[in-house]
């Protein structure tokens, strides 16, 4: 491991998990594993305080990270997330993944993520907008629309991305639509983008399943996370002749062996703010979540939940990660030990980057898609992506996890070449 002062990772931890994926790759590099060691530090890592006044008066600081891991391809792009155990070690790993996922899709982008430590769901509105744009102006200097340019992720959402939008457009006194992804409409936002995390998680995980000779009709399927990414994937399954049979989400797991019925379902998340008392399904403990049977099995709410422990109870034949890195090492290797297929999320769940991609596109070119356009493009550059990277585990006869690290970090080394090292 590379001795940086500011993080201690530990083999399952997130930075950690990256590493060890870096390490799996290096074999297959050839001459450009001479360039490795760059993907193992993030170029720059930005902590910010952010101080608010409460509605009740009193002051509360919060801990804001952002971390550029490359520019090597193009500009960072990556998420912003809320959450009350956001670390810096885990927000360099998510930048990493970015840089590998924009890879490995190709879209011309570095790798970047964004976070707060704090639990949104403790805050008003009025406090969640003022967090937000102090965020927004402590991490200006380093975002813009050729810089950096950030996306919701877990607890950011559309609403947020407009307060950024706002906030950065008011520092530089132009608006300036392409500094962040996954704005509402009227703001240049794009058709498609809520959905596509989810949509592409669909798309990805139904190659697998043709590849693997797993018919979509009746296919059994359990998510984890119930939220933009697991709510989408499921209804599309559902859609699609898949029986979602089990849900988890922070407040309760779900189970109904017939399959659930997804618009009721959604019906009730969207009433009481999770999948808990949900009444066409029976409760099971969320430890038990891991034993149903299944073919397909989506993990879409946070990393290092697919443990060793937890990998030798699945009933599953493919993991298809719809969360950034819910699988551990130690869990990945009990996976490919039983023959479960890890469908990765760097592939899994690029929908929502790639139509991010389309909606700066959008935004610089001040001209805007239909949805059908956008879905069309999605579809087929998943498809294309996931293509390559099969045939890539093929050929070296690795995981598909390693075989898509193949393909994006030769791309992003070949540009760190080419470019050579600066002075
Ligand atoms: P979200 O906030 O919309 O939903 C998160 C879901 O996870 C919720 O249903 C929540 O109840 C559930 N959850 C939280 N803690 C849990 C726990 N301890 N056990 C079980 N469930 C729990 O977030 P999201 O945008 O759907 O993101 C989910 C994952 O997908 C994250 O790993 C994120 O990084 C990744 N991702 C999101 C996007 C995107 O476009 N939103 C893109 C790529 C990857």
């Amino acid at each position: 491991m590379p001795n940086l002062s500011f993080v201690t990772p530990t083999r399952n931890s997130p930075w950690g998990t990256y590493l060890s994926q870096i390490d799996a790759v290096e074999p297959y590099l050839g001459k450009l594993a001479r360039w490795v060691e760059t993907l193992r530090r993030p170029k720059r890592a930005l902590i910010v305080d952010i101080p608010i006044e409460l509605d009740n008066g009193t002051i509360a600081h919060y801990e804001g990270f952002r971390v550029q891991h490359s520019l090597t391809r193009g500009p960072g792009k990556g998420g912003v997330r809320y959450h009350p155990d956001v670390t810096l070690e885990e927000v360099m790993a998510l930048s990493a993944w970015m840089t590998i996922k924009n890879a490995a899709v190709n879209l011309p982008y570095g790798g970047a993520k964004g976070g707060i430590r704090l639990d949104p769901k403790q805050l008003s509105l009025k406090e969640l907008e003022k967090v937000t744009r102090r965020y927004t102006s402590e991490i200006g200097i380093i975002i813009g629309p050729t810089q950096d340019i950030p996306a919701p992720d877990v607890n950011t959402n559309g609403q947020i991305m407009a307060w950024m939008m706002d906030t950065y457009s008011m520092n530089v006194g132009a608006t300036a639509t392409g500094v962040v992804t996954g704005k509402p409409i009227p703001l240049g936002g794009s058709l498609g983008r809520v959905a596509a995390t989810g949509r592409g998680v669909f798309v990805v995980g139904r190659e697998a399943m043709r590849r693997l000779n797993v018919p979509m009709e009746g296919a059994r399927v359990a998510v984890q996370g119930f939220g933009n990414v697991g709510s989408v994937a499921a209804k599309m399954f559902a859609a699609n002749g898949a029986k979602v049979v089990a849900v988890q989400d922070h407040t309760g797991t779900i189970h109904n062996d017939t399959g659930l019925d997804m618009q009721d379902l959604l019906d009730h998340v969207a009433r009481v703010g999770g999948v808990a008392g949900f009444k066409g399904a029976e409760a099971i403990a969320n430890e038990d979540f891991w034993d149903v049977k299944t073919d397909v099995l989506i993990p879409a709410a946070l990393e290092g939940q697919i443990t060793a422990e937890r990998a030798k109870r699945l009933h599953t034949r493919i993991v298809l990660e719809g969360a950034n890195g819910p699988t551990t090492p130690d869990g990945d290797a009990v996976l490919a030990e039983r023959g479960i297929i890890v469908v990765p999320d760097v592939i899994a769940n690029a929908g929502g980057v790639t139509v991010s991609y389309f909606e700066w596109v959008q935004d610089f070119s001040s001209f805007f898609w239909t949805e059908d356009e956008i879905n069309v493009r999605l579809d087929k550059i998943l498809i294309g992506a996931f293509k390559g990277i099969w045939e890539t585990s093929e050929q070296h006869r690795i995981p598909l996890r390693t075989a898509a690290f193949t393909v994006a970090c030769t791309r992003v080394l070949q540009a760190r070449e080419e470019r050579g090292l600066y002075p």
